[in-house]
């Protein structure tokens, strides 16, 4: 199919695309790499009147260390992070899901901030944002703010954003000492959504006990979900397999309910994550402990 006629402005500057999205009072939609946005188009599940295009926005595709963490322009291509030598040492849970994502020819167009104003709940980047309590900055015409990833996902591609808001930079905080993080994933196939995944962020304490964890969850729900639950039995406590397990089962039993469709019944799914929030505990806390996964230099 082909999309709706619509009206495309291509932005130079950032300026230029705000006034470009305001002008149009909720009528536009910003244009990232265009691997989620034109197939909807084509399919004629989004008919915005305008297209606002950001790729000849040079000044919203960069990495900058800072202050031990990252600082991430939205238009950063997918394929970019993942090459970037940088991204391992200061994100490592990024760099880890980075590959996940489909294919590297969607990767090579693909961005960080469309990713994630696109706010699919089988998308791994969300999950990873969530999962590392990124920090959104978003500017319009009328002032900017920050927004924090566990309130930015609002729902089932839904997210804090208002229409004629435009997703800048990502914020990652550097980690902990003694932090170690994980993500793995479930699809058929390579490169398809998975069909569950999970994100982890683990901190131990001086004596080895828990002192932080935050778990997100893909493909379980209207959009990542923060598995609190899990992070209770955890608390306070010295990892071993056991409360590991306890915990995977937390999530599984109490933090999700996920649906059932074509892909998978929701029963495969909590079954799904529990093995994988499990040996994604048991994956981080090894890292913690060794030292691997730790952005401390
Ligand atoms: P676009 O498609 O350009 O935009 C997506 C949405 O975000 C649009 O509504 C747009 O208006 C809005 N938007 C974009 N940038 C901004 C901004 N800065 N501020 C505000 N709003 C903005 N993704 C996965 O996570 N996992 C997968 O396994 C996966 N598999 C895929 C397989 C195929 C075959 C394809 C075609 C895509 C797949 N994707 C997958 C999607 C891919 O990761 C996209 O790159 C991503 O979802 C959207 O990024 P984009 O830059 O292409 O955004």
């Amino acid at each position: 199919m082909k999309p709706a006629p619509f009206e495309y402005r291509r932005a130079g500057t950032l300026d230029e695309a705000l006034t470009l999205l305001a002008e149009h009072a909720g009528e536009a939609k910003p244009l990232a790499g265009g691997q989620s946005l034109i197939p909807a188009m084509n399919f004629r599940l989004a008919r915005p009147a305008a297209l606002v295009d950001l790729n000849g926005v040079a000044e919203l595709a960069y990495l900058r260390p800072a202050d031990g963490g990252l600082r991430i322009g939205a238009m950063t291509r997918q394929r970019t992070l993942e090459r970037n030598p940088v991204v391992p040492g200061a994100a490592p849970l990024l760099a880890e899901a980075l590959p996940f994502i489909a294919h590297p020819q969607i990767r090579n167009r693909g961005t960080l901030g469309g990713s994630l104003a696109h706010a699919d709940p089988a998308a791994e980047l969300p999950a990873v944002m969530l999962a590392l309590a990124a920090r959104f900055e978003a500017r319009s015409r009328s002032g900017e703010r920050t927004i924090d990833a566990a309130d930015f996902f609002t729902g089932l591609f839904a997210t804090a954003l208002a229409p004629d808001e435009l997703l800048v930079e990502i914020a990652l905080a550097p980690l902990a000492p003694r932090s170690g993080t994980a993500f793995l994933e479930v699809a058929r196939r390579h490169g398809d959504y998975a069909l569950v995944g999970v994100a982890a962020v683990v901190t131990l304490d001086a004596r080895g006990r828990c002192r932080e964890t935050r778990i997100a969850l893909l493909s379980v729900g209207a959009g990542p979900i923060l598995a609190v639950e899990a992070a209770r039995v955890l608390a306070g406590q010295t990892p071993t397999d056991e409360l590991c397990r306890a915990a995977a089962d937390a999530a599984a039993t109490r933090d999700i309910d996920p649906p059932s469709d074509i892909h998978a019944s929701a029963a495969y799914r909590r079954r799904l994550a529990s093995v994988l929030t499990r040996r994604a505990l048991a994956r981080a806390f090894e890292r913690a402990r060794t030292g691997d996964g730790d952005s401390q230099p």
